[in-house]
């Protein structure tokens, strides 16, 4: 008796976790639908308004850019110059030079394509710096596996911008259904590199109209955006294989070109 009884727990118990997950699984997400005045804040800001994800209240922007509402409301406009090349947020990392400290939390081959990440960065001779820590305790940055539902939206990975007080964006959201598989590392540590270019304030490159990396219709954002500060000495023209193009796959390499070196360097 005590035995089947417990086995029938453990099935119960079994049946509710299986249950569960494939719950998750298999059920669609039902994205919240977006007020006009979140999609005007948006525009007004220079996002494309294009894909905009809202779902637990977070809104997902350009597929990758994490803002939560409240954020949004604090963003401020800048000065646009509508050009297809590098941008980057009014709020900077701040206090450099700076060493930023990057805890990864997540399975082997994303520490080691973090540490291609932090390399790249760290071989251009900026004003910040990132280190890997081992531990959580005080690091400036986490990069987690991103939530379950992130897939079925066709995120590969999200991040933020640096907050008003000057701090970079403190958390990277990976999504390993897209990269647990993928044979190229180099992939994955460009989707990292690309995520920590918005925490220190990089926009996407081709935010002016992102068919250019993301196929599809012409999406632009005409002189509505603000926000959106020009890099100076960058080219005018699109980029090709900047690393903060708005769409990649997860195989694809994309190390960092002559004018993301420049930008890099205008900025930090
Ligand atoms: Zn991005």
């Amino acid at each position: 008796m005590y035995k089947s009884l417990r086995w029938a727990a453990i099935c119960c118990l079994f049946s509710i976790v299986v249950f569960s997950c494939k719950q998750e699984e298999s059920e669609a997400p039902q994205a919240q639908e977006i007020s006009q005045a979140v999609l005007d804040k948006i525009e007004a800001l220079g996002f494309s308004t294009e894909d905009v994800i809202l779902y637990n209240n977070t809104l997902i922007i350009e597929k990758d850019i994490h803002i939560s509402l409240t954020d949004l409301d604090k963003m401020n406009p800048g000065n646009l110059v509508p050009n297809v090349e590098h941008y980057s947020t009014d709020n900077l990392v701040t206090g450099t030079p700076r060493v930023i400290s990057v805890y990864v939390n997540m399975p082997q081959r994303y520490v080691d394509a973090t540490d291609i990440a932090i390399a790249r960065y760290n071989a251009e001779s900026l004003t910040i710096t990132f280190q890997r820590v081992s531990s959580s305790s005080g690091a400036d940055m986490t990069i987690r596996a991103s939530p379950w539902w992130y897939r079925f939206f066709g995120i590969l990975g999200s991040a933020g911008f640096p907050t008003a007080s000057g701090n970079p964006h403190n958390e990277i959201l990976m999504t390993r259904a897209y990269y647990d598989n993928v044979s190229n590392i180099n992939g994955i540590a460009t989707t990292i590199a690309h995520e920590m270019g918005h925490c220190i304030g990089f926009r996407h490159t081709d935010y002016m109209d992102r068919s250019y990396s993301c196929g599809g219709s012409t999406d632009n954002e005409g002189d509505g955006g603000v926000g959106a500060n020009y890099i100076p000495g960058t080219p005018t023209g699109p980029s090709a294989n900047s690393w903060m193009l708005a769409c990649g796959s997860p195989e694809g390499d994309r190390p960092f070109t002559s004018s993301d070196q420049t930008a890099l360097g205008v900025l930090y």
